[in-house]
């Protein structure tokens, strides 16, 4: 049999905001939640919801209402850059000048300009999503060129499996790229957020330099497994 742990989702949220220093932002990623578990959490505080997908995020909206800000924070494939450009307030995980363009099309289509962070893949992994830190500068210069981007910041998940300390290096490489592109003063570009941190590690993240912290977990609890 499976054991319910209760949670209070307000309590979790209200630990967590006061835990944050000033200037942190707290986004509640939502994956796999009701829309009734989001809205505590509203409730409680949370003014930022970060989805990973698009279709989940349509049914969201529209369970929870107003009141809040939606950024997308999973692997956004073309295909749903139409939509996601008329749902999320900010795009989390631009990786390519590929995305780029498409957002830029369809965001010219919907007459916006979508905030985006540019994710950094600061663990060197192969296969995984985000820009080497190596090759951001020259996709941030890029992206600058597009009418229909605001570049405002960095987002890193780091490697999968490490725990907090194992996190460090890479959230502190991260933190040193965000303001060496800062320090550059690009046209257009407004390095302010700088996105790295989960329930395990947001401490960490927080003391090398994060600005906005993802968590679910701490939360809302366990997510089921499949
Ligand atoms: C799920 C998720 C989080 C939050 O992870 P927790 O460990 O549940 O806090 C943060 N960022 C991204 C991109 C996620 O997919």
């Amino acid at each position: 049999m499976r054991y319910i742990i209760p949670v209070s989702i307000q309590d979790n949220v209200s630990a967590i905001l006061s835990d944050l220093p000033p200037g942190v932002s707290l986004v509640a990623a939502v994956k796999s939640r009701t829309p009734e578990e989001i809205q505590e959490a509203v409730a409680a505080g949370v003014a930022i919801a970060g989805e990973n997908f698009v279709q989940e995020a349509e049914a969201h909206r529209k369970g929870v209402g107003g009141g809040i800000s939606w950024h997308f924070i999973g692997h956004l494939q073309k295909n749903k850059v139409k939509k996601a450009v008329n749902l999320f307030d900010m795009i989390q995980t631009v990786d390519s000048v590929e995305l780029a363009a498409e957002i830029d099309r369809r965001a010219a289509v919907a007459g916006r300009v979508m905030p985006v962070l540019i994710e950094v893949n600061s663990g060197d992994e192969a296969a995984k999503s985000g820009v080497l830190p190596g090759e951001c500068e020259a996709l941030v210069r890029t992206i600058a060129q597009f009418k229909r981007l605001k570049v405002m910041g960095l987002m890193t998940m780091g490697p999968a499996g490490s725990d907090a300390e194992g996190l460090r290096p890479c959230f502190r490489e991260t933190k040193r790229l965000f303001e060496r592109i800062r320090a550059l003063d690009i046209p257009s570009v407004e390095m302010k957020y700088l996105s790295m941190g989960m329930s395990d590690s947001y401490r960490v993240a927080v003391e090398e330099g994060a600005n906005m912290v993802r968590i679910g977990t701490a939360i809302f609890g366990e997510r089921q497994k499949a």
